[in-house]
């Protein structure tokens, strides 16, 4: 293989830039050419396409977001969208592509790979959701931002002994929520995984309180719904004082950690490994400090899950 495209897909998440610095560093140490696509398959379809060089991801180790720019492309998902996008590649003579990005990102290099253009993904998103990998890019630094919002909302929820609910982000899973709960002593972590009742949330936050408690730590994950909603339900139930808080965006930016940089690029490096070996259609990832991969179509079909183990150790811990 003498040339091959980079491209990162979906929500951008810390690390991507790390993820796209170890792609372009190690292709060219073997020789390979490198073009990066920007805003992922929309810029494909559309031949928004640059070569790389060695300098061209100089001084980003360390940056958010990511120098290629990502983006969602309904049209993408069609026949004709692919059909456009591989014309493009054709063009700029592209023998491979790593795809970095979430599990919709995944599904595209999934389509590309079984129309002949061989995918390699990288696992890329804050959400910790997909299979085959222990952690994903992005999900270190944005656990470590929320950590950082918890322990102020803590200072002003002892000043004034209230009940806060942190909603993250996640989307349909709760990892964020659960590692940020666990890290930060919530009373109560509330992910889509596990139904948590109602009654029982209350019975703990009431316990905390007549022991003594200053304040009581909610974290809700967004695939529960909304905290605002979960607030007001608090309040019309019982007597406690409530406030809620959306973290919202500020999760997916800032500097990545030093877990997300290390694990970024050491998959980066993978992936370009697998495509000089002649491998297509598979997701690099990192299961007990090893790295693998695994065929894209096997771990799409594979459902998230979440460690009950850790879920229980919360509950226990927060008595
Ligand atoms: P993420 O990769 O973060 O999960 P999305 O689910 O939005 O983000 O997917 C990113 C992009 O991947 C989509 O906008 C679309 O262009 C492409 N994609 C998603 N699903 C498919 C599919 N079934 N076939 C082809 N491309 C897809």
């Amino acid at each position: 293989m003498k040339r091959i495209g980079v491209l990162t897909s979906g929500g951008d998440a810390p690390g991507m830039n790390a993820a796209i610095r170890a792609v372009v560093r190690k292709a060219i140490y073997h020789d390979i050419e490198v073009y990066g696509i920007k805003y992922g398959y929309q810029g494909l379809m559309e031949g928004n396409i640059e070569k790389m060089e060695i300098g061209s991801v100089g001084d980003i180790i360390h940056r958010g977001g990511t120098i290629i720019y990502s983006a969602r492309s309904e049209e993408f998902k069609t026949d004709a969208g692919q059909e456009k996008g591989i014309e493009q590649l054709k063009k700029f003579g592209i023998e491979g592509l790593i795809i970095i990005g979430g599990d919709g990102s995944f599904r595209g290099a999934q389509k590309l790979t079984e129309k002949g253009y061989p995918c390699i993904g990288i696992p890329g998103t804050i959400d910790n959701d997909i299979a085959g990998t222990d952690f994903t890019i992005g999900f270190d630094t944005a656990l470590n931002t929320i950590i950082e919002a918890i322990d102020k909302v803590r200072d002003t929820a002892t000043s004034h002994k209230r009940t806060y609910i942190i909603e993250v982000m996640g989307r349909d899973a709760g990892d964020l929520a659960l590692w940020a709960g666990l890290a930060d002593g919530a009373e109560s972590i509330l992910i889509p995984e596990v139904k948590d009742e109602f009654d029982e949330v209350i019975e703990r936050l009431k316990r905390g309180h007549e022991r003594g408690k200053k304040h009581s730590i909610i974290v809700l994950a967004e695939g529960v719904g909304s905290g605002f909603d979960y607030g007001k339900r608090i309040e019309e139930t019982s007597d406690l004082e409530t406030r809620v808080t959306v973290l919202g965006y500020i999760q997916r930016g800032g500097s990545p950690t030093a877990s997300d940089r290390v694990l970024a690029s050491r998959l980066g490096g993978y992936a370009v490994d697998l495509l000089r070996k002649g491998e297509a259609g598979r997701m690099v990832g990192i299961q007990n400090n090893k790295l693998v991969n695994h065929d894209i179509l096997e771990i799409l079909a594979q459902p998230h899950t979440i460690d009950k183990d850790m879920y229980q150790l919360s509950k226990e811990l927060s008595i």
